[in-house]
């Protein structure tokens, strides 16, 4: 069977002052049916084209360079707008940040979230209105604050209906992309409940792009780490946060406040991130890693399998062949 998900090899530039500007190069997984699994990088890591990309939202900027995205072994025309219009929010759905600035503040919620059900699932009216009240009480309001309009209702409140909405043409992949931003702990807590919640009650796959651990562990089982738009790190979230296999990967668990051991403040990574117009040749992360070696100017390193992941970097390599070696 086909995987819920598949993504091969997939390249997306946007086209800056005269430059291609390469967001995600070469960028390759695979989903199945309930996964959840957290995207995680600095920003301008090619986390949020990577998940445009599989919901069909590039900007029309962008441009699909290389590879493909399959939907239930279904190649999906994901850079003709046209052709991908009806997969959109069908499939995969996104749940962006900022509820405020996606809602429509002159129209009341319960029409916001019947409306989709109308153009997407042919709905009358009336069924769009009683399928939104629905998913009103699904994500926890009560359908008869349906009638509110987006000002009415708190930050945690808009971004319930952000994820009803989300929900409405009954997609299989919810994305995430930094759903709790502009939150207070607290109500953030409470979202990602949610999301958790739905995921299970509807066997949804999650993906949340975050930048916060301490969400993925509890919130993910896999995660996938991605610097200067490749993925460099793919693996259980245990596994990865016992043993991080990539340096950049052991740096940012590293910088994670942990009160427990008296480590209060979130220690940065040395260095900036790097130029995207102008990436550092082989492995772009080598002008800010502890372990770098002369191959790692030269080559770029390919995500290679290991026991319960994958990850990209010369050093897993080196010691793989040392492993073959002391074998023979
Ligand atoms: Fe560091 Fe080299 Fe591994 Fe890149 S490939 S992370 S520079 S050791």
């Amino acid at each position: 069977n086909a995987p819920l998900l598949e993504v091969n090899g997939l390249s997306v530039e946007y086209g800056l002052k005269g430059h291609a500007l390469r967001a995600i190069d070469g960028v390759s997984f695979a989903l199945g049916t309930g996964e959840a699994v957290a995207l995680v990088g600095e920003s301008g890591s090619g986390k949020t084209t990577t998940a445009m990309a599989i919901a069909g939202l590039l900007s029309p900027n962008a441009r699909v360079s290389e590879g493909e995205v399959r939907y239930c072994g279904e190649r999906l025309p994901i850079d003709n707008d046209a052709a991908m219009r009806p997969h959109r929010w069908s499939e995969t759905s996104v749940v962006f940040q900022g509820a405020m600035n996606a809602l429509n503040p002159v129209h009341r919620i319960v029409k916001q979230i019947a409306e989709p059900c109308m153009l997407k699932l042919g709905m009358s009216r009336g069924e769009a209105t009683a399928r939104a009240r629905e998913l009103l009480e699904l994500v926890g309001i009560p359908a008869d604050r349906g009638a509110a309009y987006p000002h009415e209702l708190s930050g945690g409140m808009r971004q319930r209906v952000m994820i009803a909405m989300a929900l409405a043409c009954r997609p299989s992949i919810i994305i995430g992309d930094e759903p709790t931003t502009a939150l207070d702990v607290i109500t953030q807590a409470q979202i990602l409940k949610l999301l958790g919640e739905l995921r299970s009650q509807l066997n949804l796959a999650l993906m949340l792009i975050t930048h916060d651990l301490s969400v993925v562990a509890e919130r993910c089982d896999r995660m996938m780490i991605m610097y200067s738009g490749r993925i460099v790190e793919d693996g259980t979230v245990a596994e990865i946060f016992a043993r991080p296999r990539h340096p950049y990967t052991r740096l940012l668990i590293e910088s994670i406040p942990n009160p427990a051991n008296g480590k209060k403040m979130i220690r940065p990574i040395p260095g900036d991130p790097p130029n995207l117009v102008n990436r550092p040749t082989g492995c772009a992360f080598h002008p800010r890693c502890p372990s770098a070696m002369p191959v790692c100017t030269r080559e770029v390193p390919s995500l290679e399998r290991f026991e319960l992941g994958h990850v990209a970097c010369h050093l897993h390599r080196a010691s793989q062949e040392e492993k073959v070696a002391a074998h023979a």
